[in-house]
């Protein structure tokens, strides 16, 4: 693969489709600028500030920009909240969209067939090998993302996390919870 996509990128810089500088830039943006840690402090502010959840369930394009996170695989934003009774799960059957403002760049295994298709398939299963296990009674949704629209898991607060600030919140916030193949972290336990 990697050497597939040097060969590509050589082919379309000859072309003078592409400036491989320009493309570091991106890449190096996206890798080490842009991550998980942005959707952390959205999922941090929606667990302490009801307003805001109530814009992100409305609006979450603009709520998600209103913190500075917008751009380029992001345009269109839509916020999915967990609850006791349904917990969501985000998958692109067709290829590997994913909102880079929130996330960063997709995990390798986002991008692979067996979860493109299992992700739909057997969601539970696919679950309890990312070691999430849920109550009998909990659906679970499968949303599937698409060129246009971008999905975010907003996850339940967990509990013991009465006493913490929005920093606090943000750290217990996984990439995977986000995606919904994981869940928060628990509160460390002098906290609790
Ligand atoms: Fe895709």
């Amino acid at each position: 693969m990697e050497l597939r996509v040097r060969a590509l990128e050589t082919v379309l810089t000859q072309k003078g489709y592409i400036d491989p500088e320009a493309l570091d830039v991106l890449i190096d943006t996206y890798q080490t600028r842009i991550g998980p840690r942005n959707g952390a402090r959205v999922v941090a502010r929606a667990w302490t500030d009801r307003t805001y959840r109530e814009w992100l369930r409305r609006d979450a394009t603009a709520a998600i920009a209103s913190l500075g996170y917008s751009g380029r695989q992001g345009e269109h934003m839509v916020v999915v909240e967990n609850t006791p009774t349904q917990h969501n799960l985000v998958v692109c059957t067709l290829c590997s969209c994913y909102p880079w403002p929130v996330l960063g760049l997709p995990p390798t295994w986002y991008k692979s067939a067996p979860y493109r298709s299992r992700a739909v398939r057997e969601p539970r299963g696919v679950l309890a090998e990312f070691g999430v296990r849920l109550a009998a009674d909990t659906e679970v949704r499968v949303w599937d993302s698409t060129a246009e629209v971008r999905y975010l898991v907003l996850p339940m607060r967990p509990p013991g996390t009465e006493g913490l600030d929005e920093d606090a919140l943000a750290a217990l916030v996984t990439r995977d919870s986000m995606i919904g193949t994981g869940l928060p972290l628990a509160p460390p336990a002098r906290a609790r």
